[in-house]
């Protein structure tokens, strides 16, 4: 890929480092002790093995005593914030329930603002996919709509799949969205702007990037061109346009893709027999794929009336994410030196945008079956990272039901927004509002968010992550978005600082950015060891600086 000169590279990265910078002290040592606590767990329960419960104490000890991770699992939920999970979990399996991603042991938020195009130094409060997606996967803050480039001077990001390929791992990128879209894009591609998917679109805002001014191309393209071992999801119409320059000038992506050494598939019955030995493309919709439930709106002047979400919805030739999850760690996991896997449910944030309850709670079951799915492979590989989290917080809110005690007698209560009401497995109901926009016709009359061409907002609070295993008490505290690049390419002993500087065509690289990999666990012994005199270190540099003032 071409080099965007070498300008301000490192800007935006100094930008967030000085907004963290105070409270990253504290959360290591916070860490540290945590850490401490658990590696003597460890020492303890070393002969109570047979445990397999991921919310076990056990469990928290084995990620914070070991080592390197050879595998890293990371699952996005887009637009998946409390208010999103909590809705699902009192829905599907009641408010005392418990998701898969409720097991993990190690949990604390992660801010997630972007930055001002025109001004990388100041934030932007409520970020979109592309900005928080470069966040994640390079480990730099970004504008809205930027694709692993950076703010105002448009150089590329290196991310954590195209380091996790230098070190020799196998990858995939899973999404139920397009695999041209912002989440899934961040990870193998660098452009302008996110709506630059196939090489049709990129005339308006990514002019630079096509392959004919010398660009590396489309989203579509690029993520091919990087060689990602798998690619299963929607956006058959954006790999279906036909590229303007290079080798392949005149075929389509698919047919790049195809003579790229990739197997091309369109269904669940053909991914499922897909075989190691060749990268897996699975284009399963032609934009978005379809979703697990469906129900009614949220609607304005909402009258309480509830209802009950219809369940399988997914047309059988689509497979659900907890399939596509298990088939892409089968495809990768026979590379010894491990694999990096990106997992997202797309649609929580796109049926959050037009006030669908039934389709938000759906796909947040799509996705936690997955992480089921993850947590499955990961109970029996234990040097596997997994992380579950969201990429910025949204509009719903479950807010009081009539069958609650919050209604008193002459309470008046005019519900903002569209609501809906739901049946819940607790025998009770919830109604669920999206409030953070108002659509009015002509008349300057509330029309209904289903209706409206516009759409509720993302918001701008600090979300969910939660991980467990090698390196998972990164995400432990108040951390930033940024830092779980960090803590994906410590744990797979990766050298983050390459993460600053413009990527080079991943594929045709063979030099190495690494450091070495412990690749195993440590004994619990000298894990406690480490963890105690690194917590002594840390504790003197901490007086040190604060003498310092
Ligand atoms: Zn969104």
């Amino acid at each position: 890929m071409e080099e965007k000169g070498d300008g301000m590279r490192s800007s935006p990265r100094q930008t967030w480092r000085m907004v963290k910078g105070p409270r990253r002290l504290p959360v290591l040592v916070a860490i540290i002790f945590a850490a401490a606590v658990a590696a003597a767990i460890t020492a303890a329960q070393s002969a109570d093995a047979q445990s397999t419960s991921a919310g076990s104490s056990a469990s928290v000890s084995a990620a914070a005593a070991s080592g390197g991770a050879k595998n890293v699992i990371l699952f996005i939920g887009d637009g998946m914030g409390d208010s999103e999970i909590t809705i699902a979990r009192n829905y599907h399996l009641g408010a005392a329930g418990e998701f898969a991603m409720d097991t993990l042991p190690m949990s604390g938020a992660y801010t997630t603002y972007s930055v001002q195009e025109d001004d990388p130094a100041t934030p932007d409060y409520v970020p979109d996919s592309a900005a928080t997606g470069t966040a994640w996967a390079t480990g730099s803050k970004t504008s809205n709509n930027r694709v692993s480039t950076t703010a105002g001077t448009d150089e590329d990001l290196r991310t954590i799949l195209e380091l996790a390929q230098r070190s020799g791992r196998s990858t995939g990128n899973v999404s139920t969205a397009e695999l041209t879209d912002a989440t899934p894009a961040v990870l193998d591609s660098h452009v302008t702007h996110r709506d630059c998917k196939g090489p049709e679109d990129m005339d308006e805002l990514c002019s630079q990037d096509k392959k004919a001014n010398g660009g590396p191309g489309s989203i579509a393209e690029q993520s091919v061109d990087h060689g990602v071992d798998v690619l299963l999801g929607g956006a058959r119409g954006s790999f279906e346009q036909t590229i303007d320059a290079g080798p392949d000038e005149g075929k389509t992506v698919v047919e790049s893709a195809e003579r790229q050494g990739y197997e091309v598939v369109y269904d669940a019955d053909a991914m499922e027999a897909a075989r190691p030995g060749s990268k897996l493309l699975g284009l399963f919709a032609e934009e978005n794929m379809d979703l697990l439930y469906s129900g009614e709106p949220a609607k304005a002047n909402h009258d309480f009336k509830p209802q009950t979400c219809k369940e399988d919805q997914l047309p059988p030739e689509q497979p659900e994410l907890a399939s596509m999850t298990t088939k892409a760690i089968e495809l990768l996991e026979g590379n010894e030196r491990g694999f990096f896997l990106q997992v997202e449910s797309a649609s929580i944030d796109k049926e959050d945008h037009i006030s669908n309850p039934c389709e938000q709670i759906g796909e947040t079951v799509n996705l936690d079956n997955a992480v089921a799915a993850g947590l499955e492979y990961a109970a029996a590989n234990p040097d596997t990272l997994v992380v579950v989290t969201g990429d910025h917080g949204h509009t719903s809110q479950i807010i009081p039901s009539p069958q609650g005690g919050y209604f008193d007698e002459g309470y008046e209560y005019d519900v903002p927004g569209e609501a809906a009401t739901l049946n819940t497995a607790d025998g009770t109901t919830m109604t669920v509002s999206y409030a953070t926009n108002t659509f009015r016709d002509e008349n300057g009359e509330i029309i209904e968010g289903e209706d409206s061409e516009d759409s509720h907002t993302h918001t701008g609070t600090q979300i969910r992550i939660a991980a467990q295993g090698p390196g998972s008490e990164g995400v432990l505290g108040l951390t930033d978005q940024t830092e779980l690049f960090d803590t994906m390419a410590i744990s797979m002993g990766l050298d983050a600082s390459a993460s600053a500087s413009a990527s080079a065509s991943t594929s045709a690289s063979a030099s190495a950015s690494t450091v070495p990999n412990t690749g195993g666990f440590a004994p619990a012994w000298l894990a406690a060891l480490a963890v105690a005199l690194g917590g002594l270190v840390l504790l003197v540099s901490r007086r040190v600086l604060r003498a310092d003032g």
